[in-house]
């Protein structure tokens, strides 16, 4: 098993984001992450990640537990990328993404010419090829992603965990981004986990999915399965709609009047 969380409690202060979560991914599997703002799916992610102790539970990767990994080794294993980029210095897109190969190469040595290769590859992957040699603090906030992503293929590790890599991108950018992923993780060689806000992409690109409550409870399965209008509309506290078109779903918010009226009772303007 890729991954494997065991009776996994994730807590903020006194609040209990997620109790007692079991999951297992396998190579060549990917699983979505849904829920509301400020659910605790980030705080989840870097606490998979090993960025965060683990206050109950257990988290493996490859049946170890995280927290026996090296650092080196454990950025071999895993790629985490998250919600914002922060450049403190200014780079070149090229060298950003180079960062990606430091977990494959030895305490002294420089990038080599395949590694330069590497970077460029992922660069043209995502379509930015082109800007190699931009300034990193030029790039729009699509592209900065873009890019975090490329420096993420060029890591390769064997399990990425993406917080919103669908942020700032446009629907083109954003549906190559989850096919690239996808067709990686389809070599059956790494697993994806990645926190998103459309349940419909999550049922289409991915084969499981988590759906993180309010109140710390979950569920996770299938993404046929989890991704019902009963448990959306719980999760998101809005009524949804299903459309079905033979074996095809998708999950539209409800909008008419009476929700109108629901959310101007409720205060919101
Ligand atoms: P999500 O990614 O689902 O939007 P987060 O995991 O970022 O949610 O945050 C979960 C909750 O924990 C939020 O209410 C957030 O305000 C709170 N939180 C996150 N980090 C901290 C922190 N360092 N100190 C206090 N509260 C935090
Ligand atoms: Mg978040």
């Amino acid at each position: 098993m890729r991954l494997t969380v065991r009776d996994l409690d994730v807590s903020i202060g006194e609040r209990v984001l997620c109790r007692s979560l079991n999951l297992g991914l396998q190579n060549g599997e990917s699983l979505a992450i849904l829920g509301r703002n400020g659910a605790g799916k980030s705080t989840l992610l870097t606490t998979l990640a090993g960025l965060r102790p683990i206050q109950r539970g257990s988290i493996d990767i490859d049946e170890v537990p995280l927290a026996e990994i090296q650092p080196k080794l454990l950025a071999q294993l895993r790629g985490y990328c998250p919600q914002q980029q922060q450049d403190a210095f200014s780079a070149t897109v090229l060298e950003i993404a180079l960062v990606g190969r430091h977990p494959h190469l030895g305490r002294w040595a420089w990038e080599s010419m395949r590694d330069v290769e590497l970077a460029c590859d992922a660069l043209d992957q995502v379509g930015m090829r082109s800007m190699a040699n931009r300034d990193v603090h030029t790039l729009s906030g699509g592209e900065r992603q873009r890019l975090a992503l490329a420096a993420l293929l060029v890591q390769a590790p064997t399990l990425y965990l993406l917080d919103e890599p669908l942020a700032h991108l446009d629907l083109n950018h954003a549906i190559a981004v989850l096919d690239i992923f996808s067709r990686h993780v389809a070599s059956g060689q790494q697993a994806l986990v990645a926190v998103l806000h459309d349940p419909n992409l999550a049922r289409r690109y991915f084969q499981r999915t988590l759906l993180l409550f309010d109140d710390g409870s979950w569920i996770e399965g299938n993404s046929a399965e989890v991704l019902t209008q009963d448990n959306l509309t719980r999760l998101y506290a809005h009524p949804l709609h299903c459309l079905q078109d033979g074996a095809q779903q998708w999950f539209v918010p409800q909008t008419d009047s009476q929700v109108a009226g629901d959310i101007q009772q409720s205060g919101v303007k």
